[in-house]
Parts: C-alpha cells; sequence; structure tokens
C-alpha cells in the first residue's frame, strides 16, 4: 500500500482577511502527502531549490512521507502568491515563479515505478504525463490541475485526463476547461471526451462525482473558523486517494466512502495557515471529521401521500 505523488513543493505568500503568511511551505504535492499519510505511505516526487528551508523537508519527513523522490537542484524554489477576498473563496494569483521546475524531468527508481496509485497532483500536465509513462502497472491513477495550467497547456493537460482513472477539479476550473457555465453540462462534455471519471469539488458547497454510471453528492463540513482555505483542494485528494489506497482491491470501488474522508481533511486543512493542521491532526480528531459529516449528510426517506 503506498501512494506515489507529483505535484508541486512552494513557498506560498499568502494574504488573507485574517492575517497574511510569507514564503510558508505550501504546493499541491506538501499538502496531499500531509493528509494522505494519514490513511497510507506516500513517496514524493518534486523539486526544490537550495534555498528551500530545512524546516520544511523534517515537517515532511517526520510526517512519514517518503521524501527520496524530493529532488534539490540549483536555483530557487517554486513560489506562489496569492490573496483571497473576503468570502475566502478562490484567490487571486498574484505571482507564479516555476522556477526549479522549468527544467525538472524526474527519473523514477524501482520502487516508485512499482506504485499502484498515483496522484498527479497541480503541476505541468507535461511533467504529469512524465511520471506517469515510467509507472509500469498503476491500479488507479487520479489527477488534479488549476486555471494556470488549463490555460496555458490546455491539450497536455486533456491527454492526462484522458488516460486517469478520475480527475479533480474544481467547479470554476470544470467551466474553464468545458466552457460550458452550469456545472453538470460541463461535466457531461468533459464525459464525452473521454475523461472516465469527474469529481468537481464546490468548496463550502461540497464535491459532486461523475462518472457514466452514477452521480453523487457529498456536503461539506459546515465551517465556522475558516482561517486560509490554500490547500483544501490538495487535502481533498489526499483524503480521498489515501482511502482509496488503503482500501486495496476492493471489489468495488469505495468511492463515496473516499469523499467523505477528503471532505474530513480538507476542512481541517483550512483551520490554520500552511499544512501545519495536516500534521498535527489526530486520527481521533479525523474521525470525529467523518462522523460530523456524515450526520450532516443524512437526508431521511420521504413518504409522499
Ligand atoms: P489548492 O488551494 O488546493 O488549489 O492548492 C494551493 C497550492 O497550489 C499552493 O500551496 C500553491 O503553492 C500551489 N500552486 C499554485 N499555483 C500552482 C501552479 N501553477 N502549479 C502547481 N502548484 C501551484
Amino acid at each position: 500500500m503506498s501512494v506515489l505523488v507529483v505535484g508541486s513543493v512552494a513557498l506560498d505568500s499568502i494574504r488573507t482577511p485574517n492575517g497574511s503568511v510569507e514564503e510558508a511551505l505550501g504546493g499541491s504535492a506538501s499538502y496531499f502527502s500531509l493528509a494522505a499519510r494519514h490513511f497510507t505511505d506516500v513517496q514524493m516526487v518534486a523539486v526544490v531549490g537550495e534555498d528551500f528551508p530545512a524546516q520544511g523537508r523534517e515537517l515532511l519527513a517526520a510526517s512519514g512521507v517518503d521524501m527520496g523522490g524530493l529532488s534539490t537542484q540549483p536555483g530557487r524554489t517554486f513560489r506562489w502568491a496569492g490573496e483571497y477576498g473576503a468570502d475566502l473563496a478562490y484567490p487571486k494569483t498574484l505571482a507564479t515563479e516555476l522556477n526549479v521546475f522549468a527544467g525538472f524531468h524526474p527519473a523514477l527508481d524501482a520502487k516508485q515505478r512499482r506504485a499502484e496509485t498515483v496522484f498527479l497532483a497541480n503541476i505541468d500536465p507535461e511533467l504529469q504525463m512524465e511520471v506517469l509513462d515510467q509507472v509500469e502497472k498503476p491500479r488507479f491513477v487520479a489527477c488534479d490541475t488549476m486555471n494556470y495550467w488549463i490555460t496555458s497547456k490546455r491539450e497536455a493537460l486533456l491527454q492526462v485526463m484522458r488516460r486517469v482513472d478520475i480527475c479533480l477539479l474544481n467547479d470554476e476550473e470544470a467551466r474553464l476547461l468545458s466552457g460550458e457555465a452550469q456545472v453538470p453540462r460541463a461535466a457531461r462534455v468533459l464525459l464525452d471526451q473521454g475523461v472516465k471519471r469527474l469529481l468537481v469539488k464546490k468548496g463550502e458547497h461540497g464535491a459532486l462525482l461523475f462518472s457514466p454510471e452514477e452521480r453523487y453528492f457529498c456536503p461539506a463540513y459546515p465551517h465556522e473558523n475558516l482561517v486560509d482555505p490554500t490547500g483544501a483542494g490538495d487535502a481533498f485528494a489526499g483524503g480521498f486517494v489515501g482511502y482509496l489506497d488503503r482500501a486495496g482491491d476492493a471489489p468495488t470501488l469505495p468511492i463515496r466512502e473516499a469523499m467523505i474522508c477528503g471532505t474530513a481533511l480538507a476542512s481541517l486543512c483550512v483551520e490554520a495557515f500552511s499544512p501545519r493542521r495536516l500534521a498535527e491532526v489526530s486520527r481521533d480528531e479525523i474521525a470525529e471529521r467523518i462522523e460530523a459529516i456524515r450526520r450532516v449528510a443524512h437526508m431521511p426517506e420521504v413518504r409522499l401521500g
């Protein structure tokens, strides 16, 4: 049991109405790994520059993430700066600096090539494809992305999306990629283009699963203490993919349970800046949050007449 993840490891500068941080540990692979490792072992493939602080590496390693695939290259670490408005919904990107990611071409070792579960976190789709091409026989592959790549590498991204078992997008990304304003229509367009399953995250309004066989909705935890939404999507992916990996080759994919786990980890992530909460949260707190979400979601039977 283990998940291989390729994605960004970043230094994030974030402003929200609740405060701000400068050059804090961030990146899609960091948030994903710190959420997924509550369910399974995680092998990370990513790159940082020589300026990456030792505390970032220590926090990930202390959480049990296998950092064998985190390479250090001459140059500066990937940086992202973003700002949230009063609704803490979608960030405005202020700056994206690819830095060492611009020339990164990982070569997986034998253990990484044998990974059964793979998560292609938000990063250049060409890099996602390079990693996927090296994995020998993955049982389950999921991918994520963001507007930056939808706009700049659309065709490469669609190729990745057609190869994987499920794509995770937020509603804005689904609209941008499909050209459709309504989410169910956007999902239809993407499924018609060869995407196998689509999971659309709608922030505080929950997440929707679309596949040719089923549609399912999981509400979000109704949070009163949202501090910083950065990484919520990656933490969702960590809980979701981590749970599915742990389930092994169960006869039916426990996709609904996995959505509840993803929702729980996302709601814990947003309680603090950077992935700090994900690093500290206990198994009991995760179990409690899962139960709270299940209670919110309960729908009674309705009898007419
Ligand atoms: P999320 O809020 O889950 O969508 O993810 C936020 C994380 O994505 C931040 O920690 C950023 O460092 C990272 N990020 C932002 N822009 C990009 C990009 N273009 N490629 C890869 N990672 C990014």
